[in-house]
């Protein structure tokens, strides 16, 4: 799936915690315990009385959500679930209790009787306690002792629900799924009938899937065996969202089974599920549904398994109007009609595959379409926006055939549609054969698409299509390991792109998202990316920067370490080996492994980065010759002074580092630190040494001040001495240290100095990132002269950048977002004649009533600076009502986001939760815009916290739009009264609210503001 593409110009700052185990064999809950190294497994205690992992030793036994569940089953029952414990003391201690407490005397026969009872209690406690745990093998625990089981909850009916786990037993397993069904656009709901084939495993009464918010009306089973169906009983436990099945006679090992069920349901009004979204065409409204079903939706469509690792077939048939269209995963077969001007297209069988990918949508849309070797591609859009898909249509067609060569694995269906759907919450998702886009990551329109728009729709179509391997093909086992699914979608769509377009400048972006991402991932709110999850919010929460762009850092770090051809060739053994399949991160290196052959031990060093949270600080010391090099985890802390990073993380790091006497044959250097400490001899005396060379690994590197000094004058005197990533990284590192005061902010700001002589994007960019953390947090406080000195310096360094751009779509796409950043930021701060540059093209335009066309690279800074004035936000507001191209439309939008006004603000958020006007899919583009400016930043948290429950609901929670608004509508705030203000907001919500990742990560990031004030406001004043 592809996250909001908002995001990737945002500032993402939102992390998550917390969480839950079940029997994760190569997973340690290592967010709760601060120490950490990379466990062998037989260093793990699996205990399955609270199945959770625990580490031997450190093992503090917290309640854990299936304890709860046990202890609210029991209440349920009319048990307490503490006295059952507690009971068993008191049958032993409480022999001959007399009534004033005290025992009396007892005989000699009495005593051996209580030593007999006292000794069978203790037997009793020692079963329950101690016998079921055991160390933890990899074969060992699975088929333990489940004592602790035997409390089940309560079905809807009052009966017992045979299930008592959040996961699904794996007793019974889909093979195949038979399913029919029938929206209705008018009414909004929707019929169906499933018919399932299970294998039976072990013997068992019951079969155990899931359902949510379905009404079944009825539900037989069959078998070869069988002269004819019988009917079962049917339980629900829609707290987990189980339905039970229980058999009429025990089902057989080996035997198959078909369940069939018939069901009814409304369409969706989120945009999850099966769901329906209204749009005007021209200016009739119409009804369009679709579905979305990643993560856990599926079973809001139809009953099934709806765990990624129960792969089977299906067979989908779809009823709808003769007027509509409707398209799933597989090409179509066949349509039928049906009666009363209702047809049923039927849909060929599907390969193998997990029920997220499963997918559908009844419309009326139109496509162009193209064959490669042996699949048909098809872009479809709504029929007056189809001139817009043909950009998407020819790179979808070399992307295809780029994959296809470096996996050494034909896209395995015969049709492959890409849809771009009106109203939409992601920025796509990946459904096999049959993607679903928002209308801004597909639609492409030469006159107002920029050269951002470009990069975006070929990185989200990069990213889909890398899904139909990664993800679609073999597939993560459980939420826990999302990042094989999205950090390597991630990955290869960033090398995709600069394999095939090398014209993109999506190394820099990549670059850009690494920086962003460390900053997150330095908080004490991250998490491992490889981390257990059970409930849906902790699965939602699973799709954030870590899996998306951490998962595809460390990736470009193994490729880095490995060398390109090893890596391609593990990759490659990897999807042969598990295709249809599903896999655990273990499973990656052990493919990597066989290809190196013992040479490197990738596992080894991976498990370093992927189970424990955070990432390292390089320190290097040099002393002539000799380099010390030191490694600790890196933290942004709100800890006092002389608190220290926590001793036990320990990373195996693949440093590359490059001096200032290397020749390009020899350089750069690597030696791989899997030590606390280290000392590398150089071969010479050299005048400085940059480590992390182009920022291929994920640690942060420290100098001593005289190496940051000595690379301060190599960048001021020939800053080409170093790559420009490797520029960036300097500008980077340097902020961030200053940050957490190991370096001081003079420093760094003295460091940015060289920026007049700096040429490439990627060291602007960033500079300008982080000048801009900085303004924004000064701003919002009230220090109007400070800002105005930062701006002051700012202009100093890039003045004469500014005074170069022109304001047309001239030059290398490079060139073009380098330019569209510049002048964005320029016109935002008043710099030399942007605005007044701008407002006249503005005016222009207007004069033309919109007619004339706009440089599309420029064209939101002349909408933001036309939007300053009533008559020019009313004349924008008209035009993005009136049906323009995606691409000018969202410009608009961001315009009108930019005013000053707060009543338009209020108006805007207020009309995009409503979605009538403004699709609610821009509800947080809004925000995010608003949120930026001064009266924007409150009146922005004042609209998340009036309508938060609306929101979760439209959004539902966890999920990354939430994500993204809890943090952009609180992470400018530094006063004590702002920490107070959204900590007792979030505590006085439910507590699957207040235990949302972003929210701790929102609280710790206003921790951090007012620390960074305290620290260097004065500092500031003294020398800015
Ligand atoms: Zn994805």
């Amino acid at each position: 799936m592809e996250r909001f593409p908002h995001d990737r110009i945002q500032l993402p700052r939102n992390m998550i915690e917390n969480s839950m185990f079940e029997e994760e064999p190569d997973v340690v809950d290592l967010a709760k315990e601060p120490c950490l190294h990379p466990l062998e497994p037989d260093e793990i205690e699996y205990e399955p009385r609270s199945s959770r992992l625990l580490v031997r030793g450190l093992g503090e036994h917290e309640m854990d959500e299936d304890e709860e569940d046990y202890e609210s089953s029991a209440k349920l029952l009319g048990m307490s679930f503490m006295n059952r414990s507690t009971g068993l003391r008191n049958s032993a201690a409480g022999y001959r209790q007399s009534s004033d407490g005290s025992c009396s005397v007892p005989s000699t026969r009495t005593m051996v009787v209580c030593a007999v009872v006292l000794l069978i209690a203790v037997s009793v406690v020692m079963v329950i306690y101690l016998l079921p745990k055991c160390t933890f093998t990899k074969e060992g625990c699975h088929k333990k002792n489940h004592t602790m089981e035997l409390i089940y909850p309560l079905a809807t009916n009052g009966k017992r629900f045979p299930w008592a786990k959040v996961r699904l037993p794996s007793n019974v397993v889909p093979l195949h799924y038979d399913l029919v069904l029938q929206p209705n656009l008018t009414t909004t709901q929707f019929s169906g009938s499933v018919q399932i084939t299970v294998n039976v495993i072990q013997v068992t009464w019951n079969i155990i899937l899931h359902s949510s918010g379905l009404t079944i009306t009825k539900t037989t089973l069959t078998s070869a065996r069988w002269s004819q169906a019988k009917p079962v009983e049917f339980l629900e436990y829609p707290v987990r969202d189980q339905i039970a099945i229980v058999a009429p006679e025990a089902l057989l090992v080996g035997q198959n089974y078909t369940l069939s069920i018939d069901y009814s349901s409304n369409l969706s009004d989120t945009y999850y599920g099966f769901y329906k979204v209204s749009y005007k065409d021209e200016s009739t409204k119409r009804w369009l549904a679709a579905t979305q079903f990643e993560p856990l939706a599926a079973r809001s469509a139809f009953p099934c398994f709806d765990e990624p690792s129960f792969k089977a077939t299906f067979l989908i048939k779809i009823k709808r109007d003769e007027q509509h269209m409707a398209l799933s995963n597989m090409p179509k077969n066949v349509t039928v009609p049906v009666a009363n001007g209702i047809v049923q297209d039927e849909f060929s069988v599907s390969l193998k595959m997990s029920t997220y990918l499963v997918a559908f949508i009844v419309a009326n849309l139109t496509s162009i379409m193209q064959g490669t070797n042996r699949t048909q591609v098809s872009i479809y859009a709504m029929p007056q926006k189809v001139t817009q898909v043909e950009y998407a249509l020819n790179i979808t067609v070399k992307l295809l055939e780029f994959y296809q060569k470096y996996f050494y694995i034909d896209y395995p269906l015969q049709k492959l549609d890409l849809v771009a759907i009106p109203d939409f919450q992601t920025g796509a998702m990946e459904n096999w054969g049959l993607i679903t886009f928002s209308e801004t990551t597909l639609l492409y329109e030469d006159n107002t698409s920029s050269a951002r728009d470009k990069k975006l729709v070929t990185a989200v179509i990069a990213h889909e299509l890398a899904h139909q391997w990664f993800g679609n093909l073999v597939t993560m086992e459980w939420w826990n390991d999302l990042w094989l699914n999205e950090g390597f979608a991630t990955f290869m769509e960033y090398f995709a792109m600069e394999n095939i377009f090398p014209e993109l400048p999506a190394a820099e972006e990549f670059l850009k998202l690494r920086f962003k991402t460390m900053m997150k991932d330095s908080l004490n709110a991250s998490r491992p990316i490889s981390f257990a999850v059970q409930s849906s919010e902790q699965i939602e929460e699973m799709f954030d920067t870590l899996s998306y762009i951490k998962g595809a850092s460390l990736l470009l770090m193994l490729k880095k370490y490995m060398k390109e051809d090893s890596f391609q060739a593990g990759i490659e053994h990897y999807l042969h080996s598990h295709s249809y399949g599903c896999t655990r991160s273990d499973d990656l290196w052990d493919s990597m492994n066989k290809i190196t052959n013992g040479t490197l031990d990738v596992k080894k060093m991976m498990i370093t980065w992927i189970l424990q949270k955070g990432f390292p600080l390089v320190t290097i010391q040099r002393n002539g010759k000799t380099l010390l090099v030191h490694q600790e985890r890196f933290l942004r802390s709100v800890e006092p002074e002389n608190w220290t990073s926590d001793a036990s993380y320990l990373w195996h790091i693949p440093l590359s580092y490059t001096t200032s006497s290397c020749s390009s044959v020899l350089c750069p250097y690597a030696y791989l630190l899997d030590q606390k400490s280290a000392t590398i001899e150089l071969q010479e005396e050299v005048n400085w040494v940059k480590f992390n060379v182009d920022m291929d690994g994920y640690y942060i590197v420290h100098y001593a001040e005289e190496d940051w000094e000595a690379l301060t004058m190599q960048l001021k005197s020939d800053p080409s001495a170093l790559s420009a990533k490797d520029r960036a990284h300097l500008i980077n590192n340097i902020f961030t240290l200053a940050s957490v005061g190991k370096v001081s902010l003079q420093k760094a700001f003295h460091l940015l100095d060289y920026l007049e002589r700096e040429s490439d994007t990627a060291p602007v960019t960033e500079a300008v990132f982080q000048l801009s953390l900085i303004y924004g947090l000064l701003e919002k406080s009230g220090m109007q002269d400070l800002t105005a000195r930062i701006v002051h310096r700012i202009e100093k360094l890039l003045g004469s950048k500014i005074e170069q751009q022109t304001w047309t779509d001239n030059g290398s796409l490079s060139e073009r977002v380098f330019r569209s950043m510049v002048l964005a930021f320029a016109c935002s701060h008043r710099l030399g004649n942007c605005s007044s540059t701008a407002l006249k093209l503005f005016e222009d335009w207007k004069a033309s009533n919109g007619t004339k066309s706009l440089p599309s690279d420029v064209m939101k800074t002349v909408f933001t600076a036309g939007a300053k004035t009533n008559a020019g936000w009313e004349f924008l507001l008209s035009v993005y009502m009136s049906p323009v191209p995606e691409a000018e439309k969202y410009k608009i939008l961001e315009a009108l986001a930019s005013t000053e006004d707060v009543r338009k603000l209020i108006w805007l958020m207020q009309k995009s939760l409503e979605g009538d006007d403004i699709r609610a899919q821009e509800v947080l583009r809004i925000i995010a815009t608003v949120s930026q400016s001064l009266p924007g930043h409150l009146v922005a948290w004042d609209f998340v916290k009036e309508n938060w429950e609306k929101l979760i609901q439209k959004f539902h929670l966890g999920s990354h739009i939430i994500q993204s608004m809890v943090t952009v509508s609180t992470s400018q705030f530094s006063t004590e009264a702002h920490l107070l203000e959204v900590k007792t907001f979030f505590e006085s919500k439910s507590a699957a609210s207040s235990q949302l990742r972003c929210v701790k990560e929102a609280i710790e990031t206003i921790q951090l503001n007012i620390k960074w004030m305290k620290t260097n406001l004065a500092e500031l004043q003294q020398w800015l």
